[in-house]
């Protein structure tokens, strides 16, 4: 396949925000991969699977090397073009498109030469690592046409900006192979991909059938998404939504880190499926020692405590422990963890994910063998009654943890955020319904995607602006809460009227934002301003006639609430 037919691709995923729209474009692209699926990672400007989550970590210097390299031109023209147009994309395709005129030869750019040498890109290592780069760059961009000179350059900064979610992706594979019952294969679809974390996979096993979608499993060893909790509003809402009875287990202020141990190899990962084995080699021995299997993969929370006091403490106090690759030894004593194991995935060859929640449990029972600030089974009661989850989730709360969770009893274990399997209850702090009426497209990582928003109040049937709020959201899909992309696809059928980067919505959406403080303002239309709002939650189940009204913001001025202001989390 030639590249310039996925250059048409982007250009046409690009110029639409139609989801139908998009799924039919992509699902025409996808009947021709056949044989080579792995392509398939290209459509979200990727050459790996989801599981390895690496990205190419090319500079915008070493692109404007490479732009001056491959035409002929000054760095410093470059430079100089993109400090105004603030878009290398653009800049190379102007470039290239002028070139392309005086070349002699020009063979053309294949996807499999663009998806090779940008794989290449990802294991270059060592010495003359920049130089080795800069080839593979320039040998693309030597041979490419103006719009496809704009899309390598985008590929390799990780700003493709064709809007290809998760969702899409998987919907538009339904389209593609099984366009008469598209709904249910989407779920198997979506199931199959919470499995094998790999669209090419998925991608081969829906071109064969069904029934090959059934066979995909857990694969021990590798990074995986795991399961997300719903919020509940209280105990009754909890047992409404997870049954009686149900498990309540303690809600550990820590970090979610997926186990999984392949005969001798112990591997961790985390939420984000980066793999923090090195960071921890703490756990790792607690893991080889309290835990009995060959094989298997654990779900759970590590909670940083004081190694004098035992206290416990909370995730920020740890959070550097993730990250550091250095001194680790030193972070072991200073900073240790205790893991609270809350699921086992897997277990000597059999996967448990079709297992419900209880029998997965005694499993986890007989497993472990709990050792005090080392490694426990999550506290857990099951109970049908209201009063002694309230007492349960009260003493939780005495003794520092956050909250509780509360679990259906029969609930397989399946990724994401899946309503009625498990969900939280904590307490919240202070925020306010309202309602997005207008939004700001953002820039970068955000770009394309409308990304701030202009939050109202109520008064009577008029929507009156109380501010702007564009944090509080997630960037990623398996961050837990809605992500930038999903409000992104939620707002742009509501919008009415558009003014360069802004818009304006239909009041439609709720989200419930935190803020410090509720200040007089002219700037907004209803004389008040939130000073650093966040969003706390998208409320789907919530309708704009409940939103905060203009008299419960008056009743806000001047008071503040336990939200430090910017870089609180
Ligand atoms: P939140 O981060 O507030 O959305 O709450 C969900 C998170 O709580 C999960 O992703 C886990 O990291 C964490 N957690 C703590 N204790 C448990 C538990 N007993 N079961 C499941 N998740 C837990």
């Amino acid at each position: 396949m030639e590249y310039s037919d996925l250059v048409e691709v982007y250009d046409a995923l690009g110029a639409t925000s139609g989801r139908l729209e998009k799924e039919t474009i992509i699902a025409g692209f996808l009947k021709k991969l056949k044989g080579n699926p792995q392509w398939i990672y290209l459509l979200r400007g990727r050459v790996l699977p989801d599981y390895d989550p690496r990205e190419f970590g090319i500079s915008n210097q070493l692109v404007i090397k490479a732009i001056a390299v491959s035409f002929g031109v000054k760095n410093t023209d470059i430079l100089k073009k993109y400090r105004k147009i603030g878009d290398l994309g653009e800049i190379a395709e102007e470039i290239a498109g002028k070139k392309i005129q005086g070349r002699l030869f020009s063979s053309k750019l294949t996807v499999k030469k663009v998806f090779d040498n940008l794989q290449k890109l990802m294991n270059i290592e060592g010495k003359g690592t920049v130089g080795k780069k800069m080839g593979l760059i320039s040998e693309l961009l030597g041979q490419a046409s103006g719009k496809e000179a704009k899309y390598i350059v985008r590929t390799l900064l990780g700003q493709l900006r064709v809007g290809v979610a998760d969702g899409i992706l998987r919907d538009a594979i339904a389209e593609a192979f099984f366009a008469h019952d598209k709904k249910e294969m989407s779920d198997k679809i979506e199931t199959a991909y919470d499995m094998a974390n790999d669209f090419a996979v998925v991608y081969d096993a829906a071109a064969s059938g069904r029934k090959d979608l059934d066979k995909i499993g857990i694969t021990v060893g590798r990074a995986m998404n795991v399961m997300l909790a719903v919020k509940a509003k209280d105990i009754e809402d909890a047992f409404r939504i997870c049954g009686k009875p149900a498990a309540v287990e303690h809600k550990y202020d820590g970090f979610r880190v997926v186990i999984n141990k392949d005969g001798g190899e112990v591997k961790l990962f985390t939420r984000r499926l980066e793999e923090v084995t090195k960071q921890f080699p703490d756990i790792v021995e607690a893991v080889r020692k309290n835990v009995k299997g060959k094989s298997f993969i654990l779900d759970s929370e590590a909670v940083g405590y004081d190694p004098k006091t035992k206290k416990y403490k909370p995730f920020e106090a740890i959070s550097q422990r993730i990250k550091r690759k250095y001194d680790i030894d030193k972070l072991v004593r200073d900073l240790p963890v205790e893991l609270n194991i809350f699921d086992v995935l897997y277990i000597d060859g059999k996967s448990l994910m079709d297992e419900g929640f209880m029998a997965r449990r005694k499993i986890l029972e007989k497993i472990i063998k709990s050792e005090d600030y080392k490694i426990k089974i999550a506290k857990q009661i099951v109970t049908s009654s209201e009063k002694e989850a309230m007492d349960f989730y009260k003493e939780a709360l005495k003794i520092g943890e956050e909250g509780i969770m509360v679990k259906r009893i029969d609930a397989p274990y399946r990724q994401g955020r899946r309503v009625g399997y498990m969900v939280k209850l904590k307490p919240s702090v202070k925020d306010l319904d309202l309602a997005i009426v207008g939004a700001e497209y953002g820039s970068g990582k955000r770009g394309g995607m409308l990304t701030s928003y202009i939050v109202a109040c109520r008064d009577d049937d008029k929507f009156l602006e109380v501010g702007k709020v564009s944090s509080g959201l997630k960037e990623l899909e398996q961050d837990e809460g809605t992500t930038y992309s999903e409000m992104n696809d939620l707002l742009q059928p509501l919008i009415i009227s558009e003014d360069g980067k802004n818009v304006k919505v239909k009041p439609r959406i709720v989200v419930s934002v935190t803020y410090q403080n509720v200040q007089k303002s002219p700037s907004y239309s209803s004389g008040y301003a939130l000073r650093f709002p966040r969003i706390t939650a998208y409320r789907a189940d919530r309708h704009v006639r409940d939103v905060a009204t203009l008299g419960d913001i008056r009743k806000e001025v001047g008071k503040h609430t336990g939200n430090s202001g910017p870089g609180s989390l």
